[in-house]
């Protein structure tokens, strides 16, 4: 079964209190398709410039990341850059140069359409909703926003919600969304705007996954040493919808299967964190995720 991803491809300048990166592959799209690729075939649309290195590309497509809907226009490709907190907990935007992403217009390849999971990244959620609009045989769709689109983008973000199975929120933003301060109501609320099934993510806390059947919790894993957050949402992101491609499901899969779903995504997003930008996928085997899928099964069990 295969994944269709659409968000942002860049290059990330990050300050940690691990170290300094002036420029490296980033993006959510990237990280969501690097992570998701250990699961299920993923091909992803996402538009870069003339500066996109080659190195880069290769990366991709060694993890067998379908490039077809990766479009290369003239000018430079998104910049982003962030200086995190002595905890990294928080961070701090310090460029967003859009460049070429400013007039991103999501063109999907004619052998996308048919495919039966989309994944859509913090993008506007029109943009989202047209990609949407052009995969008549999706099982699953869903993806991710973020407060600005909450605030700014409000009833096209509504708008869109309607047409998703699932949503990646972060806690601020779910409360932000909901406009309730529990969390159980703030689920029980954005449920109601579209997405049954929904992961509120609680940084290094773990995440809470809210469906039919009730709700399941997974902690966060504690790292040994902690280098870049960066991407970690987006790995969560894809390790869950990876996995839940692979097993073939539609929106009424069984509560074990998106368990198991939110635990990949935790095991994913930790893995992310150990190296600067998307270094870890350089050296990270399925064996290595099976292992720490199995520890979390250790840690949770009583
Ligand atoms: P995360 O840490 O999961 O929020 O993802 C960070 C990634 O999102 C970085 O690699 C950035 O390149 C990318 N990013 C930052 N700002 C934006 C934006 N406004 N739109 C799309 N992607 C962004």
């Amino acid at each position: 079964m295969s994944l269709v991803i659409v968000g942002s491809v860049a290059y990330d300048g990050v300050t940690t209190p691990a170290g300094k990166v002036d420029r490296m592959l980033g993006g959510a799209c990237t990280y969501i398709a690097l992570s998701a690729s250990y699961f299920t075939p993923a091909s992803i649309v996402g538009v870069v410039g003339e500066d996109f290195a080659q190195q880069d590309v290769d990366l991709l497509a060694s993890r067998g990341i379908g490039l077809e809907g990766l479009e290369r226009v003239p000018g430079k490709t998104f910049f982003w850059a962030g200086v995190y907190s002595a905890d990294m907990n928080d961070r701090e935007t310090l460029a967003t140069d859009l460049n070429v992403f400013a007039t991103f217009d999501p063109k999907l390849p004619a052998a996308y359409k048919e495919q039966p999971y989309l994944m859509l990244g913090n993008i506007q959620p029109a943009l989202q909703r047209s990609v949407r609009e052009q995969m008549p045989s999706l099982r699953l769709v869903g993806g991710d926003t973020m407060n600005f689109w909450i605030n700014d983008f409000r009833s096209e973000l509504l708008e869109t919600l309607k047409g998703w199975n699932f949503l990646l929120i972060n806690d601020s933003e779910a409360k932000l969304l909901s406009g309730e301060s529990n969390l159980k109501k703030a689920a029980a609320r954005i449920r109601e705007l579209g997405p049954k099934i929904l992961v509120i993510k609680r940084g290094e806390f773990g995440a809470t996954l809210f469906h039919d059947g009730g709700y399941f919790s997974v902690p966060g894993y504690l790292l040994d040493s902690l280098k870049d957050p960066t991407g970690a949402g987006d790995c969560f992101a894809g390790g869950f919808i990876g996995y839940l491609a692979s097993r073939g499901v539609d929106v009424n899969a069984p509560a074990g299967e998106l368990a198991r779903a939110v635990v990949y995504g935790s095991v994913m997003g930790s893995f992310c964190c150990e190296e600067f930008g998307v270094d870890r996928f350089r050296t990270l085997t399925r064996d290595d995720i099976e292992a720490r899928f199995q520890e979390f099964q250790k840690l949770t069990a009583f």
